[in-house]
């Protein structure tokens, strides 16, 4: 069959893979001049530093089958995200662990002893937590949510964390002991070349081509036994219901001789600050050496119309507008809607690898069948 993906994403390269490989004929169009979505990584020309240019990407995964399939495409470093946040005009560790905890208050606290202490600063007039904030006040009570999430919540999601729902924190966000990884999983790395590098590869065959700079309009589906669509869920639509809320990222691109902070991403808590964090690239590959530095400051906003979208909203507002645009797909033939955009969900680049390899199984054994969502 010949079948076209629109989006060059990892949602986009991971099916036209597996369905070159099972004899199809693929198309790939994207309307960016590079592959790779918004894993996107190049090396900066003045530093050699290689660069996330759509924000920090590390790829972390419990999905053994994941991992092996995006080593067999590319070399994975060992990498551990640690961040830190400046915060009261002093540097802490994240997620909150012990270290945090002790040198926030002051104290040489042992496990059970953090935990009781922790326990103890918790507002447990809060029965039944309403929102965000009032989950976070029960769990680590007012000095260290002031301290280590009000201000960032505000900056990222633009509204009050009394606006959020208290599910966001679904467990006590706070380790009792010195572990700094920030993500739990199993298998943890960066790309050695990047991940637009690894996109390449699985992008690698005979039967795919790409397309870049292209802009994908419905006609184009006439020429297609099939569709997988990796754009916009709402944009297939022409917006006619209205826009699904984004948040979108402003990056302020500068350089730095020598080392700037000494980490991969530093984040800033407090709302005096107008930037989340500051992101150093180099910290990414920690087995080159680069004298220089690129560095960015990332500011969060509503997306307008001509933005990047980057984080679904996903609030009461939007998810009335998602089902309204559900009921369209499901009247839709010929096209299936993935990805993080397509679904209108952030998805992890592991889910979506996960997800896009589910996908392809799925239209193999049920060919044009395969439902839209
Ligand atoms: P995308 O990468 O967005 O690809 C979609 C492609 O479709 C784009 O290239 C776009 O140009 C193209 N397109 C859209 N509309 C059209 C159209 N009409 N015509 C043609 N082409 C079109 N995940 C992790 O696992 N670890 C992380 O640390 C991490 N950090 C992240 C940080 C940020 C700031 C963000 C926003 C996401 C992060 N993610 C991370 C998630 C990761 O970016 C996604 O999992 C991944 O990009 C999803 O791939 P995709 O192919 O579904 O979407």
């Amino acid at each position: 069959m010949n079948i076209l993906l629109v989006g060059a994403g990892l949602s986009g390269a991971v099916i036209g893979r597996k369905l070159a490989e099972a004899g199809h004929s693929i198309t790939v169009v994207d309307s960016r001049a590079h592959i790779a979505g918004n894993c996107h990584t190049e090396r900066d020309a003045q530093t050699g530093v290689m660069v996330h240019i759509y924000g920090p990407h590390i790829f972390h995964t419990d999905d053994a089958e994941v991992w092996d399939y995006v080593n067999s495409f590319e070399t994975f470093m060992p990498y551990k995200n640690r961040v830190k946040t400046t915060s009261g005009g002093q540097v802490f560790s994240l997620p909150i662990n012990l270290h945090t905890i002790n040198q926030f208050y002051n104290r040489t606290m042992r496990p059970d002893e953090a935990r009781a202490f922790i326990e103890e600063q918790a507002d447990t007039s809060i029965a039944e937590p309403q929102n965000f904030e009032e989950q976070a006040m029960r769990f680590v009570g007012g000095a260290l949510y002031e301290a280590f999430f009000k201000g960032y919540t505000i900056k990222q999601w633009g509204v009050s964390p009394t606006e959020l729902p208290a599910a966001i924190l679904k467990r006590l966000p706070v380790r009792f002991n010195y572990d700094d990884n920030y993500f739990f999983h199993r298998f943890q790395g960066m790309p050695e070349n990047g991940y637009t590098e690894m996109v390449a590869r699985i992008l690698d065959h005979p039967a795919i081509t790409v397309h870049l700079n292209t802009r994908f309009t419905r006609d184009m589906a006439d020429d297609y036994d099939h569709v997988f669509y990796s754009g916009p869920l709402d944009g297939y639509f022409d917006y006619e219901l209205g826009r699904l809320g984004y948040r979108t990222l402003d990056f302020e691109r500068f350089s730095y001789e020598g080392d700037y902070q000494g980490c991969a991403v530093m984040n800033y808590g407090e709302e005096t600050v107008p930037f989340t964090r500051i992101t150093e690239h180099k910290h990414f590959s920690p087995w080159e050496s680069h004298d220089g530095s690129v560095c960015y400051r990332e500011f969060s906003r509503d997306c307008e119309p001509d933005d990047i979208p980057y984080y679904p909203i996903r609030q009461v507002k939007e998810k009335a507008l998602l089902a309204e645009y559900v009921a369209l797909v499901e009247q839709t033939s010929g096209v299936t809607f993935v990805g993080r955009l397509g679904t209108y969900r952030y998805l992890d680049m592991d889910v979506t690898i996960r997800e896009a390899l589910d996908t392809a199984d799925a239209f193999l054994a049920k060919g044009t069948d395969l439902p839209a969502f």
